[in-house]
């Protein structure tokens, strides 16, 4: 992979890079698209990272189905689909680990204290694989992207991010590879995530500015749904990751919430 990037960035092609985890969606395709709407080039790697994954997570059953993702990229011009296999990515004797030490801990990171270190370690591995000129992420999984930025400005990866917005089904779900964890009732269910965000949005609109008030609304009307469990639901400053009290800047409402067994995030910036 490397070899093959140096020859293509030497015959002076640009580079676009989307990482991701398989089992592809419309979410997937349209960072694809817009990769491949600014690159020569584009690079679309698979990896189910191990390290990512905390004990007793989904890492053994995460969906899986390289046929249809094979056949997906060569449709959306994908140039490389780039598909290494955990012992190469992490062979034995692996000891060097990447740490964001200041946003990762909060949000996911309550409940995933591994994950984002696991992120950030897979991201700089397959930034110095690829070597990109830009990599493009989803916003739906906001913490990741900003934490990729913080990465990227520290540590002097000479690669450009840009955020895609996230892409739902018809009703309102996130799209997710998640998703087909969902039972029929728990995928009715699942539309809570994405209804209370439309209700802090609404409030936000109407001109609510106290967190708390955005807070309570969606943590009610997510509590009348049988299946879910609130993990966190979050009202951060977008670039800090601080809780905000009073709405001023730009906002990011986050939410985590178990559907039945399944784990779900969602969010909306104000
Ligand atoms: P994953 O395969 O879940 O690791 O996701 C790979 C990339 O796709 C990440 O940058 C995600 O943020 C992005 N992504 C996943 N779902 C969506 C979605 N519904 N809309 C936009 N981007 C998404």
């Amino acid at each position: 992979m490397q070899r093959l990037a140096r020859r293509t960035r030497r015959a002076g092609k640009r580079i676009g890079f989307v990482p991701t985890m398989g089992y592809l969606h419309d979410g997937h395709l349209s960072l694809i698209r817009l990769a491949a709407k600014r690159a020569d080039w584009v690079v679309v790697s698979l990896f189910v990272n191990p390290t990512q994954f905390g004990p007793g997570e989904d890492l053994d059953r995460y969906p899986r189905d390289f046929t249809r993702d094979k056949a997906l990229c060569a449709e959306t011009g994908v140039d490389v689909l780039f598909c290494p296999t955990a012992a190469e990515m992490y062979p034995p004797g692996y000891s060097v680990y990447v740490a964001e030490t200041r946003l990762s801990g909060r949000l996911c990171g309550v409940s995933r204290p591994h994950h984002f270190g696991g992120v950030t370690t897979v991201v700089a591995k397959l930034f110095n694989l690829v070597a990109p000129d830009f990599a493009v992420f989803g916003q739906k999984d906001a913490q990741q992207a900003r934490i990729v930025r913080q990465m990227v400005r520290d540590l002097n990866f000479p690669v450009k991010i840009r955020i895609a917005p996230i892409v739902r089904e018809p009703d309102g779900l996130a799209m997710s590879s998640r998703n087909r964890y969902l039972s029929p009732g728990e995928r009715a269910d699942a539309l809570c995530l994405h209804r209370a965000l439309q209700e802090a949005e609404r409030l936000h609109r109407d001109g609510e500015r106290d967190a708390s008030v955005l807070s309570a609304r969606m943590r009610a009307l997510i509590a009348g749904v049988a299946s879910a469990e609130i993990d966190y639901i979050e009202i951060v400053d977008d670039e800090t990751l601080q809780p905000v009290e009073t709405i001023t800047g730009r906002t990011l409402v986050a939410l985590a919430v178990r559907i039945g067994k399944t784990r779900l995030i969602d969010n909306v910036v104000l």
